[in-house]
């Protein structure tokens, strides 16, 4: 924590406003909204998951259509299709932001509508922090008129051409669990331009009670709001967030300055224009057997460091819908790892993650 949580979270027992609505929900979605501009309206919900599931149905997909997801993601960006009886496409990335590849996409489109189906929605991810390819995969988007859900849970700070990440689909969506660059334990946000989509969000998340005396109900609801007590955490959160990413991009920049010049090992740059949070520190190693030696060496001394996400289209859960992927990939999930990147390392933490990955290389 930051600082100024508690006093927040105080402030809602003090007052009572212990629901999924009252001064803090209201405070943290402006603060969010201020924060991220680009004319975006903010709906805080219970989780980014939760966030992705009403997006979906709020671009009107229902059972039996057909969504493009980013394959190399974590499972929660394509569960929430699968909530609604829809069947997921996947998309493999390109190796410049490890993101949705906009060839890989365009032949998917045209795959799915020569089959007969138009996609219903694209959903991409800006992953461990880096934004995906925005203006590439929005004139696909508008090329054939599919609306973009941007899954930005992990990705708030990070900009594309000095326009903050979350406001660049359709709709946007951040996550605030426990393993985020800010956090409310667990939460979730939902960005729109369109105010009435903003309002019908809230409707949704809070059981779609129409407007009457008594409960009446015309359509099915949700329980997906955020509480006014962890929003309190989220107001706090939010004074500390440039800190935080400060701290993850430090991270970064001494794992590549320790270790970028070593023969076998690559980072993933910034291209032009674009800019991370580097939520997560990765790297690439030469091979799985040089990846795994590192991971098992820095294991012996009680440091996890992680395999990069496994592609969806290799899930058991997913593995047989349709992907469009040239291995990009299963190549990343195979050589690479995430380093220890909590925004709380020590300078000697730091010195010894890079020690014992510089001597595990040898
Ligand atoms: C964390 C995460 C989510 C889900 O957010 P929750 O708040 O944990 O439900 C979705 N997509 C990605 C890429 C994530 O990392």
């Amino acid at each position: 924590m930051g600082g100024k949580e508690q006093e927040y979270v105080n402030n809602a027992f003090e007052t009572n406003w212990i629901a999924p609505l009252g001064p803090n929900v209201d405070g943290f979605e402006t603060a969010i909204q201020d924060y991220v501009g680009n004319s975006s309206h903010v709906a805080a919900l219970s989780s980014g998951t939760a966030a992705i599931h009403l997006a979906l149905e709020l671009l009107g997909v229902s059972h039996g259509d057909e969504v493009i997801c980013q394959s190399f993601t974590f499972s929660a960006s394509a569960n929430p299709i699968r909530y609604l009886g829809a069947n997921p496409i996947f998309v493999d990335s390109e190796p410049l932001t490890w993101n949705m590849s906009p060839n890989l996409l365009e032949e998917a489109i045209l795959n799915r509508i020569k089959s007969g189906k138009t996609p219903k929605a694209i959903i991409a991810v800006h992953l461990y922090g880096m934004p995906y390819k925005v203006d590439e995969i929005r004139q696909l988007a508008d090329r054939y008129d599919i609306p973009i859900i941007e899954d930005s849970a992990e990705a708030l700070g990070s900009s594309y051409k000095g326009v903050k990440c979350g406001t660049f689909g359709d709709i946007g969506i951040l996550s605030f669990n426990g393993n985020k660059i800010i956090t409310t334990s667990g939460g979730g946000a939902l960005l729109t331009k369109d105010l009435e989509v903003r309002k019908k969000a809230v409707f949704l998340s809070t059981q779609a009670r129409d407007n009457a005396p008594h409960y009446q109900h015309s359509s099915i609801g949700y329980n997906y709001r955020m509480s006014n007590v962890l929003a309190g955490i989220g107001r706090g959160q939010m004074e500390v967030l440039e800190e935080r990413i400060l701290a993850r991009r430090n991270n970064f920049d001494f794992y590549l300055n320790a270790l970028g010049n070593i023969d076998g090992l690559e980072f993933l740059q910034e291209p032009d224009g674009f800019f991370s949070n580097r939520w997560l520190s990765c790297i690439l190693t030469p091979t799985f057997a040089v990846r795994e030696k590192i991971r098992l060496a820095l294991s012996e001394l009680d440091i996890e460091s992680r395999p990069l996400w496994k592609p969806m289209h290799l899930q058991p859960i997913f593995q047989n819908f349709p992907h469009f992927s040239d291995g990009t990939s299963e190549d990343l999930f195979e050589r690479g790892l995430c380093l220890p990147s909590g925004s709380n390392l020590s300078e000697e933490d730091l010195h010894l993650i890079a020690h014992i990955t510089k001597t595990s290389l040898t």
